[in-house]
């Protein structure tokens, strides 16, 4: 394709992008395709010849739009967003049009020092403290590709030679790791992958509100010392994943600092909040944390994938992940002047996600930003009253932001026929948890384009569709 065909058939995606999200509420939001339909509707054989992107495109209107869910529908309120805007979708593109490969400084000085210079950004405007900037000990850098992809497929490959039994037990026998009964399944998945064992992960027990409870934390602590074995890890969540809990920051940080764990927190749907001073509290004691982390690509505008992780000591991440081939030696490297991002993370080659969140902060500085954030807020506190008056439905836990728990009171069933039926319909999708054994049912405000009246049409839908159940 020469620069000329390019920049034609360019435009033309660029058009059909915006035709999409100009008519994106006429889909229904969940895909209603069956398993299989969509690979049964393309050729089993490669084209031995060129195909036009007209061919190309008018099979995507064909055969893959019926199997898309539409994730950026504003009435797509299911587990967390995974959100975009087209500043990112932009930033993206010119992303993919560089192709840069900046695995390390050398391979591209731009990736690595925007990327500094956004996460030093980002942990600006989140109210982080200074440890966690590059201009500190710390600093932060964008995660994830191929090398988790690699990882997983040769832990797939150990459980499956040892008839799924090796973590069992764990391959570092002595060292315990605590989160609570409420953290992200992604927790355990890190346990299992780093061959701690399952019987090495404390699952710690929650309050009322589904928070970690730290007396129960540092007990934990105390008996697994008692016989022998050796805490070394600690996660808090600030919004968990069932119901945007909060654990205590800094009462877990100050244990894991007295027991010398290594603090994480996982902030990944409420992280963007803190863009709000006024949100702020709910991070109180990050300082004590030795990591942070959230998702840019739930609640900050930017497309998946994009997490943004910090630490308060780099060196002590590089000293884990630092390898240099002698294929990679360069002056820059060895200069010490310089950050080598492979050194930060897993994998070793990296994509130029900087550049799509650069493009989101300048398009919607801090301000644009937080008026988002606090739009949703505000929306879900409407959304919240809505429940509270509803004489068939009940709240089950008090939101802390943009996450809606509720449920019918006609029970676990009937929660469960409401949910897929109105989902089955393709007006709105959303999703359920369970809590204290029982159904409940959520409904997540965080979509770019969603306004007051995709929540309002929204519940209503819900109750009516309730209502004609309660009947039958
Ligand atoms: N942590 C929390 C609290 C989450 O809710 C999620 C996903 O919803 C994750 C971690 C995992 O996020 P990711 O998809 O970026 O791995």
């Amino acid at each position: 394709m020469s620069p000329e065909e390019f920049r034609t058939e360019g435009k033309k995606i660029i058009d059909w992008i915006a035709d999409y999200y100009e008519n994106i509420e006429k889909y229904p939001v969940l895909s209603q395709v069956k398993p299989g339909e969509i690979k049964s509707s393309l050729p089993e054989t490669p084209p031995e010849r060129s195909e036009s992107l007209d061919e190309i495109m008018q099979d995507i209107d064909e055969k893959i739009m019926p199997g898309i869910t539409h994730w950026q529908s504003p009435n797509f309120f299911a587990y967390f967003n995974s959100n975009t805007s087209f500043p990112s979708i932009l930033g993206d593109l010119v992303s993919s049009g560089l192709g840069v490969q900046g695995m390390i400084w050398a391979t591209s000085p731009a990736a690595t020092e925007l990327e500094t210079r956004v996460l030093d950004w980002l942990a600006e405007m989140t109210g982080m403290p200074e440890s966690f900037k590059s201009t500190s000990t710390g600093g932060g850098v964008i995660q994830d590709t191929a090398s988790t992809a690699a990882l997983t497929a040769i832990i797939a490959a150990r459980e499956r030679v040892t008839n799924f039994k090796s973590n069992e037990k764990g391959i570092s026998g002595n060292l315990v790791a605590y989160i609570s009964t409420q953290t992200h399944s992604s927790l355990e998945k890190g346990i299992k992958i780093a061959g701690i064992g399952k019987a090495n992960l404390r699952l710690i027990d929650v309050d009322e509100k589904f928070a970690m409870r730290p007396e129960l934390l540092e007990k934990q602590i105390k008996e697994d010392k008692k016989n022998g074995l050796i805490p070394f890890f600690v996660c808090a969540t600030v919004g968990s994943t069932s119901t945007t809990a909060i654990d205590p920051v800094r009462e877990i940080g100050e244990i894991s600092q007295k027991e010398n764990c290594w603090y994480h927190i996982d902030a990944a749907a409420l992280g963007t909040a803190m863009v709000c001073p006024e949100f702020r509290h709910y991070i109180q004691g990050i300082e004590l944390a030795d990591s942070y982390s959230f998702n840019p690509h739930k609640w900050m505008f930017t497309n998946f994938d994009c997490n943004v992780f910090w630490v308060a000591n780099r060196q002590e991440l590089i000293n884990t992940f630092s390898i240099l081939p002698e294929y990679l030696r360069n002056k820059a490297t060895e200069s010490g002047e310089v950050f080598d991002y492979r050194d930060w993370h897993i994998q070793l080659g990296r994509r130029f996600r900087a550049l799509k969140l650069w493009f989101v902060i300048r398009h919607y500085g801090v301000e644009g930003l937080q008026y988002h954030i606090r739009e949703h807020v505000r929306i879900a506190k409407e959304l919240k009253n809505w429940v509270k008056e509803s004489p068939d439905f009940e709240l089950v836990v008090e939101p802390h932001m943009n996450l809606i728990c509720f449920r019918h009171k006609n029970g676990d069933d009937f929660n469960m026929k409401l949910m897929n039926s109105i989902n089955e319909s393709g007006k709105i999708f959303f999703t359920h948890t369970k809590l204290n054994n029982k159904i409940v049912l959520r409904i997540n405000i965080g979509q770019t384009n969603l306004k007051e009246k995709h929540v309002k049409e929204a519940w209503m839908l819900i109750v009516k569709t309730a209502a004609k159940m309660a009947t039958i």
